[in-house]
């Protein structure tokens, strides 16, 4: 496993407005999803880029994936900091819902909010600044 930095709390607060998590969190189980999954006909070398490399061809595999949230559930359930593409995510976001994912079941989170989330406050943005 690479090394990775600890997500920091506004990006796990984050991750509870991502259609991503929010899909796996609402998803139901099914023990055949892997043999749905999109990327069986793909080289899998594809779903491990290089740290340089692009992951954008395997994001676009699983962005037309019919099981991508419940592969996501799956890959969360199993609270494993994975390298690789998997549900539709990188390794960096999936860290802030590995944070995230047990604090909603354990009630410690409120349940996804809906809509959008809150506006981050740059510099540019601080209220008094001038553009
Ligand atoms: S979401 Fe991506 S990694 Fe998961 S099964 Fe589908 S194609 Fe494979």
């Amino acid at each position: 496993m690479s090394q990775r930095r600890t997500p920091t709390a506004v990006e796990v607060r984050a991750v509870l407005f991502d259609d991503r998590f929010r899909a796996a969190w609402s998803a139901a189980a099914d023990p055949e999803w892997r043999r749905k999954a999109r990327c069986r006909s793909h080289d899998p070398e594809m779903f491990f880029p290089d740290p340089k490399g692009s992951s954008l061809d395997a994001l676009a595999v699983c962005g037309v994936c019919p099981v991508r949230a419940v592969c996501l559930r799956d890959v969360l359930r199993r609270g494993e900091r994975l390298d690789g593409i998997w549900g539709g995510t990188r390794p960096a976001e999936r860290d802030a819902m590995l944070i995230a994912w047990p604090r909603l079941r354990s009630g410690r989170s409120p349940e996804p909010p809906r809509g959008r989330p809150p506006a981050r406050v740059t510099r540019r943005s601080r209220p008094g600044r001038r553009p």
